[in-house]
């Protein structure tokens, strides 16, 4: 079996333990710290070390994930990196899974009974501004009168144009269907359906994100994206963002939950 670390990619006899009461291969890779890249053929797999060392490059330096695996053959030979196995594909498929089982785990996913996967619940909402039964004290209702803005909220609604992704052959399964930051497609789909298509006329002359909104949008299969974001802070709410269909439609973000 090959196993992938942040070291390199090893070459490794494996021994399964084949006691009376033995788990599965699959889950006995997973208590040594190790991902399998398949749960039928496992002649691949990935240390947990290594994935959450790709998160973290990800996240600060922007390294995806092709980089990353680059990376990884540069140092297993660092003379003839394109000799070493080509592996980006269960790469890709493990760290997606691998990122949806971390934030199902923070979330409070899998500790206890089965929980059914709410609008938003795997997304985490603005800590300052003011939510009753979290960060008010009870008597608020009392106080609001007196002082209002301690207990207005203030949202703002905000698009990228350029954020274009082009019709896709293969299309992804979402694993957290409405679950983080992005909206549930199916519900969304359908408010689009039912949206009366208004070509928006602009009041300046040639106003930028109106005459974007009204172009073509051929061979893109999303134009931008738009969300909603707490004024103050600056945090974006669960289950707000959207992918524009056709430019910065404004109609798309008036839909928003
Ligand atoms: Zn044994
Ligand atoms: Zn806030």
């Amino acid at each position: 079996m090959n196993v992938v670390d942040a070291t390199g990619v090893h070459p490794m006899t494996v021994h399964f333990c084949s006691c009376a009461a033995q788990k599965s291969e699959f889950e006995q890779l997973l208590d040594m710290g190790i991902y399998p890249g398949s749960v039928k053929w496992l002649r691949m797999a990935f240390t947990f070390a290594m994935l959450d060392s790709f998160h973290i490059a990800n996240l600060e330096c922007k390294t995806n994930a092709r980089e990353y695996y680059q990376i990884i053959r540069r140092t297993t030979s660092p003379a003839f990196p394109h000799r070493v196995q080509d592996r980006y594909r269960e790469f890709m498929r493990v760290v997606w899974q691998w990122q949806h089982l971390k934030v199902m785990k923070w979330n409070g996913f899998g500790h206890g009974p089965y929980m059914t996967l709410g609008s938003g619940q795997l997304a985490l909402w603005c800590a300052a501004c003011p939510q009753p039964g979290i960060n008010l004290l009870e008597n608020w209702k009392e106080d609001e009168e007196r002082k209002p803005y301690l207990y207005t909220q203030t949202l703002n609604l905000d698009g990228n144009m350029k954020a274009e992704q082009m019709v896709q052959k293969y299309v992804d399964l979402a694993l957290t269907d409405g679950g983080g930051f992005m909206v549930a497609d199916g519900p969304y789909q359908d408010s689009i359906q039912c949206s009366v298509k208004i070509k928006e006329k602009a009041t300046c002359n040639n106003l930028w994100a109106i005459s974007m909104g009204n172009m073509s949008s051929k061979g893109l299969q999303v134009t931008g994206i738009g969300a909603a974001a707490c004024a103050r802070h600056r945090s974006f709410c669960p289950h707000s963002c959207v992918n524009f269909q056709k430019g910065e439609r404004s109609v798309l973000i008036l839909l928003l939950p």
